[in-house]
């Protein structure tokens, strides 16, 4: 596991270096995504620093956070499709839901969402290359749903989250930077920017990231 601490130095670094860079401004968050990944890798980058972790499935992300109660600076960052009949687990375990995309979706995980964890946060997920089989509400629908979405009153809207299609991710982060100026403009609030993964962060660096998720860079291959 000593790899891990290695890697999230190291990708740690990188971000520092781009950061300078581009005069990125804002700060950029890191988010160690863990999906798949054993318990023990996840302590391993808590060890080294890390705080913020991401998870694709809803019952590994409860799992993981249930026995990981006492590290009780961990935020968990859910970013994977969500269906209804696994809502729950999300809103009694998440920190942040980065993929909503309905708002059945969101009013179910306000209804579920224990008073004592306080606002869960949550992103809109657009499917910015308007692929069929992705998920991601169009970028026409942004404002309806964010309208919806602000008078629910567990959740709080913070921002917005794309996974662009292989090889168009630029023209996808130049457009996602757009919406979310947009966006802002209504809710002044919701300014986080959550795109880039291990092989295309750098780019989305450029247009106005403020969260980026990596797996592979921190925990190597998925099997
Ligand atoms: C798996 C996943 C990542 C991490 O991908 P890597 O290419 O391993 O960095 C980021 N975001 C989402 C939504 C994912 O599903």
């Amino acid at each position: 596991m000593n790899n891990i601490a290695e890697q999230l130095s190291l990708a740690y670094q990188n971000l520092n270096e781009k950061c300078q860079a581009q005069a990125v401004s804002k700060p950029v968050q890191l988010i160690a995504v863990s999906k798949t990944k054993p318990l023990q890798a996840v302590i391993a980058a808590y060890q080294a620093g890390q705080r913020q972790f991401g998870e694709n499935y809803p019952q590994e992300l409860a799992d993981k956070a249930a026995q990981l109660a006492a590290y009780a600076d961990i935020s968990w960052h859910f970013i994977g499709p969500l269906q209804s009949n696994k809502t729950k687990l999300v809103a009694e375990h998440a920190d942040w839901v980065h993929s909503i995309d309905r708002l059945k979706i969101a009013q179910r995980l306000n209804e579920q969402r224990p008073a004592a964890k306080g606002k869960l946060k949550v992103l809109l997920q657009i499917n910015i290359s308007a692929e069929q089989s992705k998920a991601g509400i169009a970028a026409s629908d942004m404002l309806s749903l964010a309208a919806s979405i602000s008078t629910l009153p567990q959740l709080e809207l913070k921002g917005l989250m794309a996974i662009p299609a292989p090889g168009h991710s630029e023209s996808a982060f130049a457009a996602m930077q757009q919406l979310s100026i947009q966006l802002q403009q209504h809710y002044p609030q919701a300014s986080e920017l959550s795109m880039g993964m291990s092989d295309d962060w750098p780019l989305a660096l450029i247009y106005g990231a403020t969260m980026i998720r990596l797996g592979t860079a921190i925990f190597g291959a998925r099997s």
